[in-house]
């Protein structure tokens, strides 16, 4: 089995990376706590930015050493990964189909959806996020009787190889940390399905074990979540022959900053989102940064993060996303 040398893992340079790392300072006097700082990963390049265009960057190399022609994926109608690959694939000049299940929040043509038509990629709609598998499952074999290959995605770009991106992104903020003379005490971010914090949790141990590292779950299934990282972590530590010896301590999923559920737009996500936006002229996203914001100035208030502690805010995107939630933001 070969050994783990991440500079030699195959890789497409599509993320304007190291994104920056700012502190949030008026966020930090407004707390009067903890010293708030923030990763840029909403501004990794592509689409507007944000996470998966880092887990793309590997899974993308794959697809073409496989010799794939078509890449499948799917997700909700107004997903963020499902645009990053689309725009991705338009780079490489790969053929991208995307199938999409209904949102909680409607299907006006606008944010991601818009972007994604602007972008041409065929799109298959489905009911229900359950039928999104089968059916890409369907698609990629109508395309092999046609002599393509396909390249199949899976949520969320969440494997081994997609998680490879936040191992990298832990590389890069140890190195940040360095140059800036400071130690992070904790790394907070929103985890859904799961691959980030996969990454994040094994480049931890790698790179930056001082760090205590929170996701605060964006929906439902806390323990789904929990299992799904322990599952790309197992994959992972597999392929590149590690044993880090992550343990069940080190993946934290915190839940009950995600009122009705995923995608829900609850008052409290409202009121962080337009209070960062009026603190630091940044715009979190309603469904994943503003809710682990919500959390994050929790732990802060109650000192769960204690006073005077260095902690380090992953902005993971989703921006466009905002324009699907136009009629929530203007009643609240
Ligand atoms: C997908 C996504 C996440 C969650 O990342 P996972 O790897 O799926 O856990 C967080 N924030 C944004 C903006 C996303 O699009």
């Amino acid at each position: 089995m070969p050994k783990f040398d991440l500079e030699s893992i195959p890789r497409i340079n599509h993320c304007l990376l190291p994104t920056p790392l700012i502190l949030m300072e008026r966020l930090t006097e407004h707390l009067g706590k903890a010293n708030v700082f923030v990763k840029r990963d909403d501004l990794t390049g592509m689409a507007f930015g944000g996470n998966k265009n880092r887990k793309l960057e590997f899974l993308l190399a794959d697809a073409l050493l496989k010799g794939s022609h078509v890449v499948l994926t799917e997700g909700a109608l107004t997903s963020n990964h499902c645009l990053q690959t689309a725009a991705c694939c338009a780079r490489i000049g790969l053929d991208c189909e995307l199938i999409l299940s209904d949102s909680v929040i409607g299907d006006q043509i606008t944010g991601n959806i818009l972007l994604d038509q602007i972008l041409d990629v065929k799109i298959h709609r489905v009911k229900s996020s359950s039928d999104r598998k089968q059916r890409m499952e369907e698609i990629a074999e109508v395309l092999q009787d046609e002599g393509k290959v396909p390249y199949i995605i899976p949520t969320g770009g969440s494997t081994k190889l997609g998680a490879l991106g936040y191992v990298l992104f832990m590389k890069e903020i140890a190195e940040q940390s360095e140059e800036m003379n400071l130690t992070f005490d904790y790394l907070v971010f929103p985890t859904g399905s799961a691959g980030t914090q996969a990454g994040i949790v094994l480049g931890k141990k790698l790179y930056y074990p001082e760090i205590e590292t929170m996701g605060i779950g964006v929906g439902d299934g806390r323990e789904e979540v929990i299992a799904e990282v322990q599952k790309i972590v197992s994959e992972f530590q597999e392929e590149w022959s590690l044993d880090l010896a992550i343990r069940d301590t080190d993946i934290v999923v915190l839940e009950g900053y995600y009122g009705q559920g995923y995608g829900d737009p609850s008052k409290d996500m409202i009121d962080v989102v337009k209070l960062i936006a009026q603190l630091e002229g940044i715009f979190l996203d309603p469904v994943y940064n503003g809710k682990a914001m919500v959390g994050l100035i929790d732990l802060i208030s109650h000192e769960e993060i204690p006073v005077d502690s260095n902690v380090l805010f992953l902005h993971s995107g989703g921006g466009p996303a905002i324009f699907s939630y136009a009629d929530a933001f203007s009643k609240k």
